[in-house]
């Protein structure tokens, strides 16, 4: 017997399936459907003008085998967005158009004041009731927010895993003059937003600890830089935020005359990035922790923007990995070269798991749910010593790592559980996920997972249960605790800290040789 098959693509031109009024809401969209073989091109037009896709309103579609799905999302919409929306789906077989009214805000009603227009005197006095009731609860609130300041505590008015975190001085720093800074509670201020993934709307919640950007949260303590201090030497690699660089960098330490940094330089500042820039300035300024890549500062002054941390000479735990693990063959003017790297034994890749674990367990005790826990986010210094050192900037060259869903979210699906893909719920226990992903990572010496599927069969596979195979050089207990990081549920997952003592005992089990790097 023999078969053979052929596929056949039906090409049929666009229709506009769902086109949904908007609701007045705060962030809202407008939801679409179309059909179309091959993918219809979308433009959107309001009153009849194209669209500019810009921060307050852009298109987030996801495209499926002969539909499309998304939104026209429109952040903080006024009365200057009422009006026609017209969506215009093209592709070479025909084209389809709908239009939907939206309806945001009324018109602000303005009063010209006239010679005849006097209100009536209790609607004055009414008025002036109001407005000194208004003061009044004003200067209240400004006093609680003092007091709040003042005293560093939670307040049980504020919503949202808010941390304190008090100035713990680290005595391994040679940063003694730095000062530590104290993260005040923020109220959770970045609004909703929603992205589509498969047939549903998916909203967006934000990490308060990345997002806050309330003028009424006070900022950390950055430690300034000065340019002329900064030697750069070479590059290092490339992340999204721009070219990290080895450098040398002069009176950071109280001991030491000069020291080797990894400066990262903010490759493209505009209004926004150097937002971001400053929000992670002052989020690493808070993390302290051994596991934690040592941050010490910024250097503003002129361009590029810097960032400056402390150098980790194996550079990121993927690459280290992969040059640590079986496949570590190099091409060397075409011919292949074994890497200096001996390959990683199972006592290795505990002792990795465990300092990962161990920087988890303090972002977990401040409340901070990384949401991007990968070996590609992790530094690997002297000694096999390992740390979690990136908060959100990797993205560029790891850029298959991650699935862009709508414009610009890009989203690490491989390692991120089925309520964070389905309902883009990000938490602790994600985070627990993400780190069984991180051990399966080590284990098989920086594979990517799943590795053999495209994005949208990862996404299926991962929502209906199935999880990564027991990687060849894997023992079987480290498999289990892979398992307990992966239960559907994330109170039935194994908790950060009950893993690290696992990992423990593990390791007590199988001795340490750490001689293989310097
Ligand atoms: P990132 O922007 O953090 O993704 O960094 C891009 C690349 O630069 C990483 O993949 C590392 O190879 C390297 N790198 C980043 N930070 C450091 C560091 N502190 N020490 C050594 N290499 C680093």
């Amino acid at each position: 017997m023999t078969n053979a098959s052929i596929q056949l693509t039906v090409h049929f031109p666009p229709t506009i399936v769902k086109l949904k009024e908007p609701e007045r809401r705060h962030d809202t969209c407008i939801e679409f459907t179309v059909r179309g073989s091959p993918h219809p091109t979308l433009r959107w037009f309001h009153n009849e003008q194209e669209i500019l896709h810009t921060e307050y309103i852009r298109p987030d579609v996801a495209y499926y085998q002969d539909y499309i799905e998304g939104c026209l999302t429109l952040k903080d919409p006024t009365h200057h967005n009422n009006g026609n929306y017209t969506l215009e789906a093209t592709n070479q077989l025909g084209v389809a158009t709908s239009t939907v009214y939206g309806h945001f805000l009324n018109k602000p009603f303005v009063v010209t004041p006239t010679a005849d227009t006097h209100p009536p005197e209790e609607e004055t006095l009414g008025v002036s009731i109001a407005v000194s009731l208004a003061s009044f609860a004003l200067v209240l609130l400004v006093i609680l927010f003092l007091l709040i300041n003042k005293y560093g505590r939670r307040s049980k008015f504020m919503k949202g895993p808010v941390a304190v975190i008090g100035g713990e001085e680290d005595s391994s720093s040679p940063l003694h003059h730095v000062n530590h800074a104290v993260l005040s509670p923020c109220g959770l201020d970045s609004g909703p937003d929603a992205v589509v993934i498969g047939m549903s709307r998916i909203p967006v919640i934000e990490n308060p600890q990345y997002f806050r950007h309330g003028h009424n949260c006070s900022k950390a303590d950055v430690h300034h830089i000065k340019r002329r201090d900064i030697f750069l030497k070479r590059e290092l690699g490339e992340g999204a935020f721009g070219k990290v660089f080895l450098a040398e960098c002069y009176n950071l330490s109280p001991t030491k005359d000069k020291m080797l940094v990894a400066v990262k330089t903010l490759k493209d500042p505009t209004l926004s990035a150097r937002k971001d820039f400053q929000r992670e300035a002052e989020l690493l300024t808070n993390l302290q922790h051994e596991h934690i890549v040592k941050f010490y500062g910024v250097c503003v002054d002129g361009d590029p923007l810097i960032m400056v941390f402390e150098y980790m000479k194996h550079g990121d735990l993927n690459k280290f990995l992969r040059a640590h693990g079986p496949d570590a063959m190099i091409l060397v003017d075409g011919q292949p070269l074994q890497t200096n790297g001996t390959e990683l034994g199972v006592s290795q890749m505990l002792h990795i798991a465990s300092q990962i674990a161990a920087g988890m367990i303090y972002l977990a005790s401040q409340h901070f749910v990384h949401r991007d826990l990968a070996t590609r986010n992790c530094l690997v210094g002297s000694g096999l010593l390992v740390k979690i050192g990136d908060f959100g900037m990797s993205r560029d060259i790891y850029s298959t790592d991650y699935y862009r869903v709508g414009g610009h979210t890009m989203l690490p699906i491989r390692w991120m559980p089925p309520e964070s893909i389905m309902y883009r719920k990000f938490t602790t226990e994600s985070d627990v996920w993400s780190f069984g992903v991180i051990l399966w990572e080590i284990c098989t010496y920086g594979k990517q997972p799943w590795f053999q599927l495209a994005n949208n069969e990862v996404i299926e596979c991962i929502t209906q249960g199935r999880v990564l195979e027991r990687p060849r050089v894997c023992p079987q207990e480290v498999y289990e605790l892979m398992l307990g990081c992966w239960q559907r549920e994330p109170q039935q997952r194994l908790n950060i800290k009950d893993i690290q003592k696992k990992l423990f005992t593990l390791m007590k089990a199988t001795p340490v040789y750490l001689d293989i790097l310097g």
